[in-house]
């Protein structure tokens, strides 16, 4: 296998598909060596097969807003891989959503679910419907509407999907009342995120940040540091910066910087745990402004408007909101400003240019698979309480969570470990998933 070759063609057959361009790139690049000592996956063109989605579905979602007006979006639902296990992955309900978006996440996302050590194949889904400034009737109608052409895709042996951006636990319901009505069937794994009162894991809404922090954890402890006393930034202010915030703090780190679409809120003491509550209720807001959060707490919050969390002087720095949302330039003064550590909790979070800096200049650094697949991994969890019909305690799904974070943790030592015993996480976290995948594909026949 030859990755130029493989890039040449699919920049060919997709051109503009950028986002899912760089991700294949990224994992190509990173597998090739280890690829090619394998004549048997090449023989069976594993690669070529892998880049590929099983299949899209696109349908048109037609809606009735506030005052009365007929609204249409597009929705989607990519199934990428089903090697390891059901199709499973979030759902994405942002403006700048395509076809591209949620190729390069479904193709993420079935490396990241092999890492987790649980049997899940990789989807994603979701729609250029913007949450932004909508009511709570609004979102609700849009739910049912998009889940009248989704259910028919999905099932708990089939295909899970989840939350991603711009959907949360307000969502998940709404989607999942309307599926129910439609398949006459209490298929409670059918979804995850679900309310903790019906079929939902406890600590679902927290996984993702806390498994971040744990892997965080070990990484720092890895090369000889501790996360106790440190500086952290973190941006954005949705569910996945919430969990983070809540772990860090609780760790000993302070987190000094959050941010939005409007610019980056400091503070200096270290967000506290109101502010953290605090927030929930922005996001529920729909209004997407970190301002906010200086409005409501002026004493202890600066908001400064246009820049962004990488402004602010800090140890360590975890991107938790969009997909290359720290370029190089941001890396260099990220490092100007003593940073020692950026782990990425978005998908894809970092620009080529910054993975490379950050590699070369002595920042450790920990690519999103990895880092954030304590959501999913707890997704997985929650399937298999429904599956089993039981449920567990907060501290059980934890301690299983912490255990998936450090086998991950392991898996990209095993995998990513140099000559010169430096661990570049990168490779590590592409050729663990991989190898898993691509094992799987090949005992399953070509299909
Ligand atoms: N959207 C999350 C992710 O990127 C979670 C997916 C899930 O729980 O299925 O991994």
């Amino acid at each position: 296998m030859k990755t130029n070759d493989i890039m040449a063609r699919l920049r060919a057959k997709y051109p503009g598909e950028n986002e899912y361009l760089q991700a294949v790139q990224e994992v190509l690049e990173s597998v090739e060596e280890v690829y090619n000592q394998h004549p048997e996956f090449e023989e069976a063109k594993i690669v070529e097969r892998m880049v590929e989605p099983d299949r899209i579905f696109t349908f048109r979602v037609t809606w009735v807003d506030d005052k009365g007006e007929v609204q249409t979006n597009t929705g989607y639902r990519v199934q990428f891989n089903s090697a390891i296990g059901p199709y499973k992955g979030g759902l994405r309900f942002h403006k700048a959503v395509t076809p591209s978006m949620l190729k390069f996440l479904g193709f993420e996302q079935t490396f990241k679910n092999a890492l987790t050590t649980l049997p899940m194949g990789g989807a994603k889904g979701g729609s250029d419907f913007d949450p932004k400034g909508k009511s709570n009737e609004e979102i609700m109608r849009f739910c049912q509407a998009f889940m009248l052409e989704l259910w028919q895709c999905i099932g708990p042996d089939q295909d899970i999907p989840a939350g991603d951006v711009g959907v949360g636990g307000r969502e998940i319901g709404y989607l999942y009342g309307m599926y129910k009505k439609l398949a006459r069937e209490y298929n409670t794994g059918v979804l995850t995120g679900k309310g903790s009162t019906w079929g939902g894991s406890i600590l679902r809404p927290e996984a993702t940040g806390f498994g971040a922090l744990y892997f965080t954890q070990n990484l720092l402890h890895k090369a000889g540091k501790d996360i106790k006393g440190m500086k952290v930034a973190v941006s954005g202010f949705g569910n996945v910066a919430w969990g983070a915030c809540i772990k860090a703090t609780e760790l000993g780190a302070k987190v000094v910087a959050i941010s939005g679409p409007d610019g980056v809120c400091e503070i200096p003491e270290g967000i506290t745990r109101e502010m953290i509550d605090y927030m929930l209720v922005m996001r529920a807001s729909n209004r997407d402004k970190v301002e906010d959060m200086a409005t409501k707490f002026p004493d202890k919050a600066k908001f400064t408007p246009g820049k962004k969390s990488w402004s602010v002087p800090v140890d360590v720095a975890l991107p938790c909101a969009f997909q290359n949302e720290l370029s190089e330039d941001d890396a260099k003064e990220l490092k100007a400003n003593g940073c020692i550590c950026c782990c990425e909790v978005s998908n894809m979070g970092c620009q080529p240019g910054a993975i490379h800096f950050f590699q070369h200049n002595g920042i450790l650094f920990a690519p999103g698979k990895a880092v954030n697949a304590g959501g999913v991994a707890t997704s997985g969890l929650e399937m298999t309480q429904n599956a089993s019909h039981i449920s567990w305690s907060g501290a059980e799904v934890d301690a299983k969570l912490h255990f998936i974070m450090d086998s991950i943790h392991e898996q990209c030592v095993k995998y990513g470990t140099q000559p010169d015993g430096t661990i570049d996480y990168v490779k590590g976290a592409n050729i663990a998933g991989f190898m898993k995948v691509a094992t799987a594909m090949l005992e399953q026949g070509t299909v």
